[in-house]
């Protein structure tokens, strides 16, 4: 089946709405965006993208969004489910890709449990588009053969993070939901002997019109010198060296 095919009463599509500017959905997203009866989204997905609704179509916000109370990621399963199975054509919108840092897992294992037919289109995730709105190529030829994806998060005291094994094995390392933790994660690197002048690009709202980028060391990171608001991507490791920007100077 196409993944752009128009969805049946009761059917539910797992959406990635990308980075934020509408022009990086994918055809399917738009299309699905733009024909159903339900779309269930995140705090991340932007106004540009949700503009595409269909007239009619019943926005609902089920994001989770760092300190704010939410729904519980049981009850936006139960909502979606609910919805599906009063034969809603339902969208289930999610910031960037719906199975990267984003419970899409969860939410289709639901369906699935629940017996209703579902659809999976990927997005442009924030890790991939933040960095290259930026200039910086997440793989270099001459810089890294790995490149790992990590939550912020996790940067906590109870850390499962080996932040060793992670300095050794990946010259480039890209953080999600890092905004707040930065001081914390770079001290960790620091301790786990990474140079003090390793470089480091914080994005924020990638592909927005707050987009902006902040560029330093990992001393300066470890230092809180180096800031910016969520959302943000943090990238470390010697690509965001190469960075290549196109100047407009008339
Ligand atoms: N599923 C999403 C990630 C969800 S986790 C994806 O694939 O992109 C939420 C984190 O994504 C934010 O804390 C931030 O780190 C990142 N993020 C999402 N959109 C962003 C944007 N436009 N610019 C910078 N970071 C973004």
């Amino acid at each position: 089946m196409r993944l752009d095919a128009p969805l049946r009463a009761g059917e539910v599509a797992l959406v990635g709405a990308g980075p934020g500017a509408a022009a990086l959905l994918t055809l399917a997203a738009a299309s699905l965006i733009s024909d159903c009866d339900v779309i269930v989204h995140d705090a991340l997905v932007s106004d540009e993208v949700l503009s595409m609704a269909a007239t009619g179509a019943e926005l609902i916000p089920a994001g989770k969004r760092g300190g704010r109370p939410s729904a519980s990621q049981a009850d936006i399963c139960d909502m979606l489910i609910e919805q599906a199975k009063a034969g809603k054509r339902v969208v289930r919108l999610k910031g960037g890709d719906p199975f990267v840092f984003g419970r899409g897992g969860e939410e289709v294992r639901a369906l699935a449990q629940a017996g209703l037919r579902f659809r999976i289109i990927p997005g442009i995730t924030a890790g991939v588009a933040a960095p290259a709105m930026a200039g910086i190529p997440v793989t270099d030829r001459s810089v890294n053969a790995t490149l790992a994806f990590l939550t912020g998060h996790e940067a906590s005291d109870e850390s499962r993070m080996d932040w060793q094994a992670l300095a050794k094995a990946f010259p480039v390392l890209v953080f999600y939901m890092a905004a707040r933790n930065l001081p914390r994660i770079a001290s960790c690197l620091l301790g786990a002997g990474l140079d003090v002048q390793t470089p480091v690009a914080i994005i924020h709202a990638a592909t927005t019109e707050h987009e902006q980028t902040n560029t330093g060391t990992l001393q300066q990171a470890a230092a809180g010198a180096l800031e910016a608001e969520s959302p943000a991507i943090v990238i470390i490791g010697d690509v965001v060296t190469s960075r290549t920007i196109w100047r407009d100077e008339t």
